[in-house]
């Protein structure tokens, strides 16, 4: 890596993995499982860590390493770990981090399978989790406990598009001596740096807009460099690593993240902005709109206002319900960050087993509609949903 820090949009093309005796221009595919040695005691020194070197793609890989270092790069950390999904990220993350006894503190409205591990998998490691309302950043440190280890929290929210103020968050934790943990995933490192604000750690579900076309899944954890060490132990033993494959495919899209993110961002805010004027529209969240109840902290650490839009369809459940089976050209699908656009309705797929609390604590209300808005022409996406909410 180069000495002089260069811009995020430059890192993102330039950092390569080294040239092959083929001197090719493109970083080619390793797809290979493990690495080989000149004699013992070069396999020895290998093993004993005294050499930096590839030696089985459960550890390490040429693919995966160039891919987590243009991640680094763009986030501003020490050292990261690539895994074979987001999820893989956030289990193994905590995994590494929390011991039985131990207590995390969470934003309320988290990705739904994070969820489903604080509340079915959790308790069996007794290891506890409680929530704190994203509107109510000021009863955060009533819900420290003695056993509390980190932080945990995404921003912008899934499906909410709450924004968390991260300085906030980050004074809370420095006083209290405890670990941030964000979810950089609606973000990406293009819009947003949570280890500027604070953080010791950002995950990504690099599946989302950082592969931006469908196609992959993948995750990353980045961060202090003797936390991502911990990270590394145990997912060497344990085995969630990202496919070369994978990182080959993720390392070529984050040449274009930039890019792509800034046309997503464009689209969005045209597209909030006409369902904010819409009168079969309650309401439209987006953290670039004025109307967001946090606007100002989304304009202070977001360089744009990402690109999913939440918004309530009049009449509840049946209308959210009706205004997808309306929808014509965008697709009904559980992605988002891709190209093409997708809407869902949270309150009778992703969260139709959620309690009604935790529900109303996230945010998601019956007619709530989430929009992942693609990179299609703004005017065939608005049209789309023009007619969807007619009918
Ligand atoms: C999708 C997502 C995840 C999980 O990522 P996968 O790659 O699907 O495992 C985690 N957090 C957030 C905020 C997500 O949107």
């Amino acid at each position: 890596m180069s000495k002089n820090k260069k811009k995020i949009e430059t890192e993102a093309i330039r950092i390569q993995s080294e040239r092959s005796q083929f001197s090719e221009h493109s970083t080619p595919l390793y797809l290979t499982s493990g690495f080989v040695f000149d004699d013992a005691e070069d396999m020895r020194a290998s093993f004993a860590e005294e050499k930096q070197r590839d030696l089985y793609s459960r550890y390490s890989n040429p693919n995966v390493s160039e891919f987590v270092d243009k991640v680094c790069a763009m986030e501003g950390a020490e050292a990261g770990f690539a895994f074979a999904s987001g999820m893989a990220a956030v289990f193994s993350t905590f995994a590494t981090l929390l011991d039985a006894g131990d207590h995390v503190l969470s934003c309320s409205s988290v990705f739904g399978a994070t969820h489903g591990l604080f509340t079915k998998y959790f308790p069996k490691w007794n290891i506890e989790c409680s929530y704190f309302n994203i509107n109510e950043v000021d009863s955060i440190e009533g819900l420290i406990q003695p056993n509390t280890k980190f932080i945990y929290a995404e921003t912008p929210t899934n499906p909410g598009v709450d924004v968390l103020d991260m300085d906030a968050l980050s004074a809370i934790c420095k006083k209290h001596n405890l670990l941030l943990v964000i979810d950089n995933c609606f973000a990406t490192p293009y819009l947003q740096n949570p280890i500027k604000h604070g953080a010791d750690l950002v995950i990504h579900s690099a599946t989302k807009l950082m592969d931006g076309q469908g196609r992959v899944l993948g995750g990353i954890t980045v961060g202090k460099k003797e936390l991502i060490r911990e990270i590394y132990l145990f997912s060497r033993l344990t085995g969630p690593s990202m496919s070369p494959f994978n990182a080959w495919v993720l390392s070529k899209s984050l040449e274009t993240l930039a890019l792509r993110v800034e046309k997503h961002c464009e689209n969005a805010l045209k597209l909030a902005i006409y369902l904010e004027a819409h009168p079969k529209v309650k309401w439209v969240k987006y953290p670039f709109l004025k109307s967001h109840p946090k606007y100002e902290i989304a304009k202070k650490q977001m360089r744009l206002g990402g690109n999913i839009i939440a918004f309530e369809v009049e009449g509840g459940l049946d209308s959210g319900r009706a205004f997808l089976n309306a929808i014509k050209m965008c697709s009904l699908s559980a992605n988002l960050g891709d190209t093409r656009t997708i809407v869902t309705h949270p309150a009778s797929t992703t969260h139709a087993k959620v309690e009604q609390d935790v529900k109303v604590a996230a945010g998601i209300t019956d007619g709530m509609v989430r929009v992942s808005v693609g990179l299609e022409h703004v005017d065939d996406i608005i049209e789309d949903l023009e007619q969807a909410l007619e009918n």
